[in-house]
């Protein structure tokens, strides 16, 4: 069997190290002196990106607040859960049966933007430049996911076209991707045989604003091209 010597400095550097990835796990699995603490910390590490270490050092930044602060973060949490509900309309995230954005007299009621999710809403509402109602589809078709038109709100999506003569156009804003594309499609194909017709648009797809051409990707530069769009000076 052959050794491997280390120069003396090397093997206390190796020995340093060693000592202290065997402190650290043992620091991290005997650490805490309360089961409370720990089934604390160990909730905190579900939020994501949140590590132990940092959910340890949340656990004892609460245990140092006053508890009326502590209380308010977990009745908040616990309301955010148990009270929150999903309009029925739009199936947006509201505190009562039909969102605000969906009982806004303010709101352009012609035109419905489908979106994947409720921070997609979120998006379009923080340019302030769009008044439209949403319909939140809860994602997108992906078969390898074991997503399936099923498991999404489309099917009142037709419904509500069919109910509602208010609407005249449906902007779809998936996002660009291949399940997107599909959900689009899935969602054209199935307004074409709604009773009633609406208009059917998309979101531009192209080069991003403040970029340069050097570093578009192919496929968005191709789109550009293929839609581009007179020149207004
Ligand atoms: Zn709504």
């Amino acid at each position: 069997m052959i050794r491997v010597r280390f120069p003396s400095g090397v093997q206390n550097e190796r020995r340093r190290t060693f000592r202290a990835v065997f402190l650290f796990y043992f620091y991290m699995d005997n650490e805490f002196s309360s089961t409370l603490l720990e089934n604390a910390v160990t909730a905190l590490t579900r939020f994501p990106g949140i590590g132990r270490k940092t959910a340890l050092r949340l656990a004892l930044h609460l245990l140092r607040r006053p508890e009326q602060e502590t209380d308010g973060i977990s009745d908040a949490l616990r309301a955010l859960r148990h009270e929150i509900r999903y309009c029925k309309r739009c199936h947006n995230i509201s505190d009562r049966e039909v969102c605000e954005i969906c009982a806004s007299p303010l709101r352009d009621s012609s035109t419905v933007c489908v979106v994947e999710t409720v921070r997609d809403v979120m998006s379009i509402e923080s340019t302030g430049q769009y008044r439209v109602l949403y319909h939140v589809l809860g994602g997108v078709i992906s078969p390898i996911d074991g997503i399936g038109p099923d498991k999404l709100e489309l099917a009142c999506l037709v419904e509500r076209v069919n109910d509602d003569e208010d609407v005249k156009e449906i902007i779809l804003a998936t996002s660009p991707t291949v399940e997107g594309d599909t959900t689009n499609y899935y969602i054209y194909r199935m307004l074409s045989r709604a009773n009633r017709s609406v208009k059917i648009t998309q979101l531009a797809r192209g080069l991003a604003v403040g970029n340069d051409l050097e570093y578009a990707d192919e496929a968005t530069l191709a789109r550009s091209i293929m839609f581009r769009t007179p020149f207004e000076g």
